[in-house]
């Protein structure tokens, strides 16, 4: 945090150092990111993202879509507009955002986007099948995405049964855990191993986390070994699982 000098901010331990949170989710043919964050280009810088098929919205809050200005680059390069799903409600958190993506007189060089409206159905990314998962922030509806068995839900602290049972099944879970004090509207350390355990869930990675919560290394000890925080940089291979 800028101007913060708690001990995880000062760390010198690279799984420390926290960016805003989203993931990058690749197939062989297609290449799909879940959010656009403020950190968007330097994440895609960092990992040397060539090609870009599409972006999934989790909601409209600024640390999930402030990136989306960047997509220029990827404009540029593949020569089409990108394609980008959202339900409604995002979408009028984009127009709001970027009022100058959607204007009829469009100023040269500025993103240009492809809008699909997604709802709670399932549908395509490429080659990619996602479904969404409808979860709530405080009262803001936002979507979490299984892929697979995988699944990942940010910006979440509730979760309604019938959605808990598209979750139910997955091998690997990404899901908010902001500090140890409860939040208004994220999940804290507790709630969050509380849907691991309850949904069975084999392995599970933290994530959206917040200084507050304390050191990576700490924080790991405490935990149980098939729940750890993830960091910036982590990468899991999905095939077989
Ligand atoms: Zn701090
Ligand atoms: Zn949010
Ligand atoms: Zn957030």
């Amino acid at each position: 945090m800028i101007a913060c000098g708690c001990d995880v901010c000062l760390s010198k331990n690279e799984k420390d150092k926290r960016l805003r949170s989203s993931i990058l989710v690749q197939s062989k043919k297609t290449t799909l990111v879940v959010d656009t964050t403020p950190d968007f280009r330097t994440q895609m810088l960092r990992e040397n993202v060539k090609k870009l098929d599409g972006i999934i919205f989790t909601h409209s809050h600024k640390d999930h879509i402030a990136g989306l200005d960047d997509i220029k680059a990827y404009n540029f390069f593949q020569h089409k507009p990108m394609d980008v799903y959202a339900n409604q409600l995002t979408q009028e958190g984009l127009q709001r955002e970027f009022y100058y993506i959607f204007s009829e007189h469009k100023y040269p060089g500025i993103p240009d986007i492809n809008l699909h409206t997604i709802t709670d159905k399932p549908f395509m990314v490429g080659d990619i099948p996602v479904i969404p998962i409808l979860v709530f922030h405080l009262k803001m509806p936002v979507l979490g995405f299984r892929f697979g068995d995988f699944t990942y839900i940010t910006d979440a602290n509730r979760i309604d049964d019938i959605e808990k049972e598209k979750i139910s099944g997955s091998k690997i879970l990404v899901l908010n855990a902001l500090r140890k004090k409860v939040h208004i509207s994220h999940f804290n350390l507790q709630q969050a191993m509380d849907v691991v355990e309850e949904l069975k869930i084999p392995k599970a990675y933290f994530t959206h986390v917040s200084h507050q919560l304390g050191l990576n290394d700490d924080i790991n000890k405490e935990l149980p070994s098939h729940i750890q925080l993830a960091w910036d940089g982590l990468k899991i291979d999905l095939k077989g699982k």
